[in-house]
């Protein structure tokens, strides 16, 4: 039997939490570290490309436990949207009774837990196992800095019309409107709510904490967040999806990546707004338009089979409509395109990061004004193009920023071109980021031998 250290991965089951542990737990298994990762079956494809690459590791498919609040056969935050969060935080927490029962009857038990940041109360769980448990952040430390400070007085803030953070470097403000979607859909008299409260509460005096961003980003919020731990051990060793397996070989060959190949360097905007957001019929119109006037070129990645009134015959050439999906790493890193009109997701600001493309920010809920105002105001790689989840934007206004963002000499594409080298940087040995990696597993290995 081997000896190794074996880890827990417990991933939160929305895409954009989910790939970035793999990312992680990739990494943990090249550094020989034995992993199992808990999935549920509708999440099981995800592992595929990181269970291709390491054989030796183990899942465990246990099932979402039925709760009154979640459609019956949904497993994720796809089938639920947002504000489900809270439901099935609590519904995954049911699975604490059969990980005990696993883990009790495993003749080499794990030493210890990484789990998502959501779910927090894996921290009680694992002192009841008498293991240590880490948590994963696949957010930024700025927005779990701000997580923390909400959560830790929710009757205060819920009061403010606006919150300015005095304790945070820059001392960044915020209307109520534009705070994270969990602090808004926050219900004290919910049950699910307490909990998940409880268990981000929990992170703090967990093992340790681990985030996918690094020091060039985020230096001075990982600073602060470590100082609000009770444990001091913060690590920022992103951006993880430097480190993301090649899941498809024949990616490349996609359409959509051959169309961009005719296209002269910096030219083309991306538009997505993550895996969650469906545009309305107005929102898709108004776009549709803003891109046409823009006259630059585009890539647009639509949600289902809306009608276009004709968009993709008037800009035949020039635009492009994927629909439902594209490879979205692969199209911000061809040299054609220079700008991203996203929602500021995480993963869509460190993939545009890693990418060196500025971002025309359209945050709509979730931690997107937050990740926005780091992208924008902070760090200058960014412009703001339009705000809100329903809102519909003038094609005029919305076209006239998108042609002044991919003009050629924009300050903030040289921004994202220096940030891009950063994080490269950051990933190479003796790099922040795997610095903080090896330090990280160093001593868990130490503590779990
Ligand atoms: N994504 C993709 N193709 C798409 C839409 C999204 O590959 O057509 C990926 C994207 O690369 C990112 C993730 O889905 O890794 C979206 O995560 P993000 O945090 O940006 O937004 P969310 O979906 O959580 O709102």
């Amino acid at each position: 039997m081997s000896t190794a250290t074996h880890i827990l991965v417990f991933p939160h089951p929305a895409q954009g939490h989910m790939l970035p542990l793999l990312d992680l737990t990739n990494q943990l298994a090249i550094r020989g570290l034995r992993i199992t990762i808990l999935v549920t079956p509708k999440n099981l494809p995800i592992l595929t490309p990181i269970l291709t690459a390491h054989p030796s590791i183990q899942t465990l498919v246990l099932s979402l436990p039925p709760h009154p609040k979640l459609p019956v056969g949904a497993e994720n935050i796809r089938d639920i949207g947002n504000r489900g969060n809270f439901p099935l935080v609590s519904a995954l927490s049911k699975l604490a009774g059969p990980i005990s029962d696993w883990f009790n009857s495993h003749p080499s038990p794990p030493h210890a837990i990484i789990s998502d940041f959501f779910l927090g109360w894996t921290h009680s769980l694992a002192t009841q196992l008498g293991i240590p448990r880490i948590a994963f952040f696949s957010s930024g430390a700025f927005l779990c800095s701000i997580f923390s400070i909400l959560f830790s007085d929710i009757a205060r803030f819920k009061a403010l019309h606006s919150v300015e953070f005095t304790d945070l470097p820059n001392s960044p403000a915020f209307k109520e409107e534009h705070l994270p979607s969990v602090f808004r859909f926050y219900n004290e008299s919910d049950p699910d709510s307490r909990s998940f409260k409880e268990g981000l509460l929990a992170n703090m005096s967990s093992w340790g904490c681990v985030f996918n961003s690094f020091r060039a980003l985020e230096g001075q919020y990982l600073d602060h967040f470590r100082k609000l731990t009770v444990h001091r051990r913060v690590h920022g060793v992103g951006p993880l999806s430097l480190f993301r397996i090649n899941s498809d070989q024949e990616s490349s060959c996609e359409p959509v990546l051959t169309w961009l190949d005719d296209c002269p360097d910096g030219s083309v905007l991306y538009v997505s707004f993550g895996s969650q957001k469906w545009l309305s019929e107005p929102q898709l119109q108004a776009l549709g338009l803003a891109l046409e006037k823009s006259q630059t070129r585009f890539i647009w990645v639509v949600r289902g089979e809306p009608e276009l009134d004709g968009l993709e015959e008037r800009v035949a050439g020039r635009g492009l409509v994927v629909r439902e999906w594209a490879p979205q790493v692969e199209i911000l890193g061809h040299r054609a395109v220079g700008g991203f009109l996203s929602h500021c997701g995480w993963n869509s600001a460190l993939e545009s990061v890693v990418a060196g493309v500025m971002i025309v920010a359209w945050p709509m809920e979730a931690d997107q004004y937050v990740n926005a105002r780091i992208l924008v105001e902070e760090l200058g790689v960014g412009v703001h193009a339009c705000e809100g989840p329903q809102t519909v934007p003038d094609p005029d206004e919305l076209g006239r920023v998108i042609k002044d963002a991919m003009g050629l000499n924009a300050a903030q594409k040289l921004r994202a071109k220096e940030l891009k080298e950063k994080a490269f940087e950051a990933v190479r040995d003796g790099g922040s980021s795997v610095t903080e990696l090896d330090e990280f597993v160093n001593e868990l290995v130490r503590v779990c031998p």
